[in-house]
């Protein structure tokens, strides 16, 4: 194993996609092949952003593609 020597606050095994962290590396690789690929990630329809949760999505949205005026506006 390439990470043994490091120490375990630094070297963390954590999902990418979700945040979770584990405590070994085995277990994340058996989240991420059985766990999160299943987990409902809320793609954006407009662009390849992906939210955990609803409001993240609509956050994201509000964001990112529903003030393109608002932006012109701001931008002086
Ligand atoms: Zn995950
Ligand atoms: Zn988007």
């Amino acid at each position: 194993m390439a990470f043994v020597n490091l120490d375990e606050k630094y070297n963390t095994p954590k999902c990418q996609l979700c945040g979770k962290i584990y405590r070994d590396s085995k277990s994340l690789a058996a989240h991420l092949r059985y766990g999160c690929n299943r987990e409902p990630h809320l793609c954006c329809p407009r662009c390849n952003y992906r939210a955990k949760t609803n409001s993240n999505l609509k956050r994201h949205v509000l964001l990112q593609h529903s003030n393109i005026n608002l932006k012109l506006a701001v931008n002086k």
